[in-house]
């Protein structure tokens, strides 16, 4: 079983939201048609291997200002990160500063080619929002084909493991790991050394 998870990591989350949902407005206000529903008022999103690998974007840009090397439909992703977490993205980049990120990008850029087409053929849109100083990062994300595989083999390799009952490596050494502090298996994992 896994953990419920702290009030205060909900909280975390719903103040996540409440950025996101203030972005897309200010998004809305510069210009750009962004969608975030179909129109049966889902989250955009997708499912693959009978349903064990999803995910659902943040938003679909269709339309907006004409910008340098920008293309439409491009996919949206937002985070809102602390002040050094959101210096060191616009310091590094996505894909080294926050390559976890990188691969979900490439990921849903993939996987929602089928649904969107046209969306990997243009740079996706990152947003970071800083938490602490409301300053707004956005990069442009060229779709990756070499990492959406790698993260596709790797959903696969872990799906084959656990129909294997086979138990992987850790990601990391350290319980109290920032992933390992949001992940939901933390205490399974760790025995609650954590
Ligand atoms: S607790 Fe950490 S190592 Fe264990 S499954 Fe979660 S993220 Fe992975």
């Amino acid at each position: 079983m896994g953990r419920e998870f702290s009030g205060t990591t909900l909280r975390i989350f719903e103040a996540g939201h409440v950025f996101e949902e203030t972005a897309i407005r200010w998004l809305r206000l510069a210009g750009f048609e962004i969608h975030t529903e179909t129109s049966q008022g889902e989250q955009y999103g997708f499912s693959a291997a009978d349903g064990r690998i999803q995910g659902h974007v943040d938003g679909i840009l269709a339309n907006g200002p004409e910008v340098i090397g920008l293309g439409y439909p491009a996919l949206w992703e937002c985070k809102s990160l602390n002040n050094k977490s959101w210096k060191d993205t616009i310091k590094r980049g996505l894909t080294l500063s926050k390559p976890v990120y990188a691969a979900q990008v490439a990921l849903y850029q993939a996987y929602m080619e089928p649904h969107v087409p046209g969306i990997s053929q243009n740079p996706a849109i990152f947003t970071a929002i800083n938490k602490d100083t409301a300053e707004l990062y956005f990069e442009q994300v060229p779709f990756n084909g070499q990492l959406a595989q790698q993260a596709s083999d790797r959903g696969v390799r872990i799906l084959q493991a656990c129909d294997a009952h086979e138990l992987l490596p850790r990601m990391v050494n350290d319980p109290t790991h920032y992933e390992c502090k949001f992940c939901s298996w933390q205490d399974r994992c760790w025995g609650g050394k954590a």
